[in-house]
Parts: structure tokens; sequence; C-alpha cells
């Protein structure tokens, strides 16, 4: 039996998306052995991420100011606006600066078996940013699965009252691909083939 120190650690992280019981008890057999190498730099990195960082009040990105980076950054175009399930979707379109203009995460996407319904989602703070104007553009970049396909729908439902360009990622992605998961030149190429939607 383990001691409840490592049972504790080992349930904690197999809360983590990706990591099951079996890799969480891996991981802490690993970090045990590897007390002096790389537990200082996680606990240094963990306290960091705890004590930084913050949610962009009006996008929803996670860095270390709100507004965050990309909100501020003057090179890029606020005419143009992408719209993603979740901040990891973001990340990975702007990994390769696909993307020139600023972000909107909705903080997941629609769910009849999860529950989960349009006033989960900051859709009521993407129409108040698209109301406001200044906006020519908005794209739908929702994962090739059915909840964000459905989602999309929706959103483009909710937006067609506003003159702006709405557009969607091309999907010769993947069915079921989701964004996070792409490499930059799958995602790239879906960007540049986004096509008019509604
Ligand atoms: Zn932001």
């Amino acid at each position: 039996m383990a001691s409840q120190e490592i049972e504790t650690l080992a349930g904690a992280l197999a809360r983590l998306p990706g990591l099951g019981p079996r890799s969480a008890r891996r991981a802490v057999l690993w970090l045990i052995k590897r007390r002096e190498s790389a537990l200082p730099a996680l606990l240094e990195a963990l306290a960091q991420v705890q004590e930084s960082l913050v949610e962009c009040a009006t996008c929803g990105n996670v860095d270390t100011a709100s507004p965050c980076g990309i909100c501020v950054d003057p090179r890029r175009d606020p005419r143009s606006l992408c719209v993603v399930e979740d901040v990891a979707d973001l990340w990975a379109l702007d990994r390769a600066r696909l993307f020139a203009g600023r972000y909107h995460v909705l903080g997941g996407r629609l769910s009849a078996l999860e529950g989960v319904r349009p006033e989960d989602l900051t859709i009521d703070r993407l129409l108040a940013r698209v109301a406001e104007g200044g906006i020519d553009e908005v794209v739908l970049a929702m994962n090739a699965t059915l909840e964000g396909q459905t989602t999309a729908h929706y959103l483009a439902e909710r937006l067609e009252q506003f003159p702006i360009r709405l557009t969607q990622l091309a999907h010769g992605l993947p069915v079921g691909g989701e964004l996070d998961y792409l490499d930059e030149g799958t995602l790239a190429q879906a960007l540049r083939a986004r096509r008019p939607l509604g």
C-alpha cells in the first residue's frame, strides 16, 4: 500500500485531462525519483500559474494580464474576430500565427448530453463585442465534432442580425477533429479556405 501522501497526489493528478489513475501513479513515482531535479521547477511553475495567471475579461484567454496580450496587441486586426471553444484552441491557432485578428473563447460547446446551454458559454459577451461595432468578420472555428457544429449553427443564427461577414473553418478537417490536435499545416489550410456561412 502506498502512503497517504502518495495516494493524495496521485488522486489529484488523476483528475487532469488525459491522465487516468495508472498514469497518475506513474507520474508520482517519476516525481519521487526526481525529487531533487524535477520537483522544484514543477512547484515553482505551479505557484506561478496560481499567482499570476488570470482570464482575460474581453476574450477569455488566459494570460498574466486582463485584457490579455492578444487583445492589446496593436499589430492585430481588430476588425477580425475568431471564435473558439476553448483556450487550447486559441493557442493551437495562435502557435503558428495563423490568424492575425483577435479571439473570443466560448468556454466550451453546446451539449444536450452534458447539459451545456447557451447561457453557460460566453455567448452574450460575444454578441456584445460584435454589437459594439468595428468588427467586419467573425470566423467560427469550432471543432469538427457534432457538438462543435451544433454550436457553430447556433452562433450563426444569433450573429445573423449584425452586418458582418460570417465564415467557418473549412472542414476538410477530419470529422471529429479537435483543433488542438491538428498540425499547423492542416489548421492553416482550414483557415485559408474558410467559407461564408448562412
Ligand atoms: Zn484577451
